[in-house]
């Protein structure tokens, strides 16, 4: 009976919160002591709901497939699992203890940009968890700079971690529609058009420009004001095939008649699109895009990257070392907020 008591006691005293540390969509997330093997762990409760439940076995077997099979020696930037446990229909998840996330990172540094040391090494790192998931054919589906975390450091380097498996999917399994944030959320997600890891890169490289300029890249305070967003940074827009295939396409586009006028066999074949203006999008929803939460010099990719605001340059006075990284930085982000899936690069 004692022995019985200390074994319960036991169970129940494994892990003390300590403070929160976060709170998302599923569920909170804590620091605590674990009593067992003496370490902070962070421990993710699941809201206790069957829908959530659900999502979040997933989110531990996929886990647990990326961190045993393919990253057997915790050297490819993703979050280690620890161990799972159901607790009064929550499920819990307990992770090594990280640091901070990267948003909050750059609000801590008043959302002025990291110096480009650090946004490549971390987007070095962010690419080598890409690598690792792309061969496990895993899509994260919510990559956003809350997502990546500091790893404590060690030797003082810095370093970040991927996190947060709980939208995650297997490429050709793919059930939901409503996925990624919007902010980062890519142009086939948007459209409704039949997605894969490719969606990933997309929101690497929205995390890639915010890390530089301190901002997100499409702040939108609507799906059509992300994708206006994107197509007056990015310039051009998806392709006419995509268009032409995707579920969504007239929430956002107007069908402006054949690439080949008079040939009706090309006719609704090879058809082209312009963007809805806002009046339309206004008409049609009888609600205006509400203004963007943060305001954001819009204008191309590279006069955004360029005339980097908060450090008063430009062109002009750039010295030449920060100017040849700038357009670097530029042809490095054109991979990668690629309209076209296909053309888009790859981890
Ligand atoms: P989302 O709304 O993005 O889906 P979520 O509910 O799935 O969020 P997580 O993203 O896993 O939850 O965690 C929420 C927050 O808790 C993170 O953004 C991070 O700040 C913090 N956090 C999560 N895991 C850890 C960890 N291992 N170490 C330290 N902090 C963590
Ligand atoms: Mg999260
Ligand atoms: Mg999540």
């Amino acid at each position: 009976m004692l022995h019985h008591f200390i074994w319960h006691y036991f169970l129940v005293i494994r892990y003390i919160v300590e403070e929160m540390l976060g709170q998302g969509t599923f569920g909170q997330v804590a620091k605590c002591w674990d009593a067992e093997t003496n370490s902070y762990v962070a421990v993710k409760v699941i809201k206790n709901q069957p829908a959530f439940y659900q999502q979040a076995i997933m989110e531990v077997s996929l886990l647990s497939m990326l961190n045993d099979k393919f990253d057997p020696d915790d050297q490819h930037h993703i979050v280690r699992m620890l161990d799972f446990f159901p607790w009064k229909n929550h499920l819990c998840i307990t992770f090594e203890m990280l640091g901070h996330n990267l948003y909050e990172l750059l609000k801590k540094n008043n959302l002025r940009g990291l110096q480009l040391q650090f946004v490549r090494t971390f987007s070095r790192q962010i690419l080598d968890a890409l690598i690792v998931m792309k061969g496990a054919g895993i899509i994260h589906c919510d990559l956003k700079p809350e997502n990546i975390l500091i790893t404590p450091k060690v030797n003082s380097a810095a370093g970040v971690k991927v996190i947060d498996f709980g939208s995650a999917c297997m490429e050709g399994k793919t059930i939901y529609s409503y996925i990624q944030s919007r902010y980062y959320r890519s142009p086939e997600v948007l459209l409704g058009y039949p997605y894969t890891t490719a969606i990933d890169m997309w929101s690497f490289g929205c995390i890639v420009a915010e890390l530089y300029i301190g901002l997100p890249l499409f702040p939108g305070a609507s799906e059509y004001d992300v994708l206006s967003r994107m197509i007056e940074i990015v310039g051009g827009q998806p392709p006419d095939d995509l268009l032409r295939e995707a579920k969504n396409t007239r929430k956002f586009f107007k069908h402006v008649g054949s690439i080949y006028p008079g040939n009706e066999a090309h006719d609704g074949l090879c058809s082209s699109y312009r963007v809805l203006t806002e009046d339309e999008v206004e008409a049609r929803d009888s609600k205006k895009p509400k203004i963007g939460k943060w305001y954001f010099p819009r204008g191309r990719l590279d006069r955004l990257i360029f005339a980097y605001p908060w450090k008063n340059l430009n062109e002009g006075n750039l010295p030449e070392t920060e100017k040849e990284d700038c357009l670097a930085l530029v042809d490095f982000l054109r991979g990668l907020v690629e309209f076209d899936p296909n053309k888009r690069w790859s981890p």
